[in-house]
């Protein structure tokens, strides 16, 4: 290149080392402004209904009961979630997986991950079905078992383990979601059995917040699992004025003794939790 012909065209290289620049910091710059994890403790009522969304995708830890159907599938849209990337089926009781059929018929799944065990019920027949119909299969899951979402989210299932239980409680999927310095932990209706399984196993249970195991009942939430779980932030899932008086007074007052900040979404609706990597803040429906 003559020096003429260079002076002709530095100006072009100029510019086209300015969008080539500028077009490799576009993704960088994106990933930073996506990277906020959002994870919604949704009131459906006397039941689990956990919607994750970090970085585009959606994930569905339970449904809650059928009577929510409507609710939920209204709040997914609101959310606008026109994909699930996973739902996760804790286990199958009709407050859990109730309304996930029902999700089935309007919302497009990719995976659908549940434990080990079939019911014989309506609600988990009509279940069976529609996976079927849309060409899902249940992707069993049996601890340990770690998925990747991205570079900043994981999900470690940690329970079921692959035996036998006499409580179809226990078969429920426990799984830490572990995002920068904060971690989740979800517990289904796991009751003690499974958290003294947990507690004294070498798993690090440590969790920034707790959902609290079988909406409060005194069949989970021991001391000694609290304890290891050491959350700064509980949340329990229980409807408002629930035949089975969850959350059962023994379990708040353990909460408390340990200065866990508790929150309820039969008293606080939906809790929303935000956070990025550095911060966390909970937002409440009520
Ligand atoms: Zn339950």
């Amino acid at each position: 290149m003559s020096k003429c012909l260079f002076k002709r065209y530095k100006y072009l290289l100029v510019l086209a080392l300015f969008c080539v620049t500028f077009i490799l910091l576009i993704p960088k710059y994106n990933n930073t402004i996506n990277d906020e994890l959002k994870i919604h403790y949704i009131n459906v009522g006397q039941g689990d209904g956990i919607l994750i969304q970090h970085n585009g995708s959606n994930i569905l830890i339970d449904g809650g009961p059928i009577d929510s159907s409507n609710m939920l599938i209204d709040y997914l849209t609101k959310n606008n979630v026109k994909k699930l990337d996973y739902i996760i089926a804790t286990h199958p009781h009709d407050d859990h997986i109730g309304s996930l059929p029902y999700v089935l018929n309007y919302i497009k799944v990719d995976n659908f991950l549940a434990p080990k065990i079939t019911s014989n019920t309506p609600t988990f027949v009509n279940l069976t079905k529609k996976l079927k119909y849309n060409n899902l299969k249940i992707t069993p899951i049996s601890a340990p078992k770690t998925v990747n979402l991205d570079e900043n989210l994981t999900l470690n299932f940690i329970s079921p383990k692959e035996i036998s239980y006499d409580n179809i409680n226990n078969y429920s999927i426990v799984l830490k979601l572990n995002y920068h310095n904060f971690s989740f932990l979800f517990t289904g209706d796991a009751e003690k059995e499974i958290e003294n399984f947990l507690t004294s196993s070498n798993i690090d249970l440590n969790s920034t917040v707790l959902k609290i195991g079988h909406h409060g009942s005194k069949t989970s939430s021991t001391e000694n699992f609290i304890s290891k779980v050491n959350p700064k932030i509980a949340i329990i899932s229980c409807g408002m004025g629930n035949d089975y008086g969850h959350p059962h007074k023994d379990v708040l007052k353990r909460l408390n003794n340990h200065n866990v900040k508790t929150y309820r979404t039969d008293k606080d609706g939906t809790v929303l939790v935000k956070c990025n990597k550095t911060n966390l803040k909970v937002l409440l429906e009520k």
